[in-house]
């Protein structure tokens, strides 16, 4: 739907589905976290790391995953372990103590350069787009972080001219009166939604 588009994404989400589906890092913004990445549970400094490959180490010595010709495939369950090797317990390259998946959950969530140079990718991408033509597709974004997605797009929507708001929400496909002649809600399933729209593109 969007790979021939100037996009980018803002996300809550930290499960790293944009990336398994192929989105590019550089058009992303994972502001919560990423499951993707280590940190130091301490943390004793300011880095993450990615961790997919120890995580594919840990699968294979639970019998979870099995890679043939360079595909995984998902072993059956009676042979799974329910321990990981303790050698592949994942630590912190500088203090020794254990790692952490780099969720924002507590305090001790480390917001590296990576993390700061994603932002900055956002908010030039946010500046870039001012006047002009623009589609804020909002997907399922609840009243649990709205300061992050949610008010910042009604915003936008209000302030700029040329910005329209697509609101895909089962729960609350509502908006303010002060945007409404510039948005379209949605409260039926994401996928129907989406399907739909990439189909109407593709006839256009
Ligand atoms: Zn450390």
């Amino acid at each position: 739907m969007i790979k021939n588009k100037d996009y980018f994404v803002i996300t809550t989400n930290v499960d790293h589905q944009f990336q398994l589906a192929g989105f590019d890092k550089a058009r992303l913004f994972y502001m919560q976290g990423d499951y993707g990445l280590f940190q130091c549970s301490v943390p004793c400094h300011n880095k993450t790391y990615d961790n997919k490959d120890l995580i594919f180490k840990m699968l294979k010595s639970q019998n979870f995953i099995i890679e043939k010709n360079g595909k995984i495939e998902i072993f059956g369950k009676s042979k799974w372990k329910t321990k990981i090797d303790s050698a592949l317990i994942p630590k912190c390259p500088v203090c020794g103590r254990e790692m952490e998946m780099n969720l924002r959950a507590d305090d001790k969530f480390i917001q590296d350069d990576g993390w700061y140079a994603h932002v900055q990718a956002y908010q030039n991408f946010v500046d870039k787009t001012k006047g002009q033509k623009l589609v804020l597709l909002e997907i399922g974004v609840g009243y649990n972080t709205p300061a992050i997605i949610k008010y910042p797009f009604e915003r936008m929507t209000y302030f700029n001219k040329n910005t329209n708001l697509i609101r895909i929400n089962k729960d609350y496909a509502v908006c303010s009166d002060k945007i409404s002649c510039k948005t379209i809600l949605f409260n039926e399933d994401v996928f129907d939604i989406l399907k739909s729209l990439t189909n109407a593109i593709k006839k256009s």
